[in-house]
């Protein structure tokens, strides 16, 4: 199998395998049990928030644990909706975003906000100066990914948050960092986001985990008041349910493992990335769709041929490539649809994305492959 999808998952190391099973065998307490393999359990997760903490260049205090990157990103809009209820119900988002925060930007919505969502130029990128004109008295949420899941286009967080304070608002700046995490390098305490949520299956972790980090300007106290998920207390009061052990020691050796030879890794994907860039272009009839500048991501598209068919096709011949977000499950993707794309390079976009594992033999094979398409197969009228 040549995989080619790794913005959609990624395969989980041996290593980070062998943690989780050893976990679940051998450090199975509950983190809440008082006796000694409880303490263990506890004073595992506590070395995993750390490591994930130390990764993202922030504090182990304010790393919440959570389910997964959409978790994550639902938590962090509702807790910023909440705190700024006082000042207003608008939110500044862009078209381009994930479900997961397109979706809970929707439901309030529904409750009564307004949400401003911000267009892409033709090239998937977004402005700080859009922000700064959507920007209002009433903003209280700012919601802006930091790499584009379909096109790989890095967004300008710093300078969005540079427009924040220098325009005196109490927004709070929320990042999906999902896609950014350990490929576009960041500190969280340098990025000036309020909120930045992860998930651990795109970066060699088993899926079913992630987390939040909450900054300075995030009141923890109100937050639990909020807290998605109530119950027993843990994660500080702010994401109740018995902690996933064997996953976030998972989480951990995979962040462990990326940031051992992360240099080298990112230095290797760029590397793909532009052999890929060079092998399909020179493919009649491909054209590049955005010019996303992350590591790991490349859209491009065979103009006019239908792209779940072109999906299909090397699926057959075991590659596997995306139409799109994994999430789309073969709808059009709103993220080209916002781009304003012509219909037929829409039609016919691929997403492929790489990992410190990619070789240029798998590019190959799927440059090949996209030509024998093209040559045997109807294109669209
Ligand atoms: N945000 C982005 C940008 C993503 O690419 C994804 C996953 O595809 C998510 C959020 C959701 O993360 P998870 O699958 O961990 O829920």
């Amino acid at each position: 199998m040549i995989y080619l999808d790794h913005a959609a998952t990624t395969p989980v190391p041996g290593e980070v395998a062998d943690t989780v099973r050893d976990t679940l065998v051998h450090q199975f307490g509950n983190p809440s049990s008082q006796y000694g393999i409880g303490r263990e359990a506890k004073a595992l997760v506590s070395r995993c928030r750390e490591t994930v903490a130390q990764a993202l260049g922030g504090q182990p205090g304010r790393l919440v644990f959570t389910s997964c990157g959409t978790e994550s990103d639902n938590f962090a809009i509702r807790l910023a909706a909440w705190q700024g209820r006082h000042t207003g119900r608008h939110i500044i988002t862009t078209a381009v975003e994930h479900s997961a925060v397109l979706e809970p930007c929707k439901q309030l919505e529904q409750e009564g906000c307004s949400v401003t969502y911000l267009k892409p130029d033709k090239n998937g990128n977004i402005t700080a100066a859009q922000v700064a004109e959507s920007l209002r008295a009433d903003t209280v949420l700012v919601s802006v990914m930091l790499v584009n899941n379909e096109t790989g286009c890095v967004f300008p967080l710093r300078e969005i948050s540079d427009v924040l304070k220098s325009a005196g608002s109490k927004a709070l700046l929320h990042t999906d960092a999902v896609q950014g995490f350990l490929k576009v390098p960041f500190r969280a305490d340098t990025l000036g986001a309020d909120l930045i949520s992860v998930s651990g299956h795109k970066i060699g972790a088993p899926k079913g985990v992630g987390a939040l980090y909450l900054g300075a300007r995030v009141n923890a106290e109100q937050a639990k008041k909020h807290a998605l998920l109530a119950g027993g207390g843990q994660e500080n009061g702010l994401r109740s349910g018995t902690e996933a052990t064997a996953q976030l020691a998972g989480f951990a050796k995979a962040v462990e493992l990326r940031c051992a030879a992360l240099d080298e890794a990112l230095a290797h994907m760029a590397a793909i990335k532009q052999y890929a860039l060079e092998q399909l272009l020179a493919i009649d009839g491909v054209v590049r769709v955005g010019d996303g500048a992350a590591p790991h991501v490349l859209a491009v598209s065979l103009v006019g041929y239908p792209s779940a068919n072109i999906v299909e096709d090397l699926s057959a011949q075991g590659i596997c490539v995306s139409a799109g977000s994994a999430c789309h499950r073969g709808k059009a993707s709103h993220v080209y649809e916002a781009m304003n794309l012509p219909k037929k390079v829409q039609s016919g976009v691929l997403r492929v994305s790489f990992g410190p594992e990619t070789q240029e033999s798998d590019i190959d094979a799927l440059a090949a492959a996209l030509k024998r398409h093209r040559d045997t197969r109807f294109p669209m009228l």
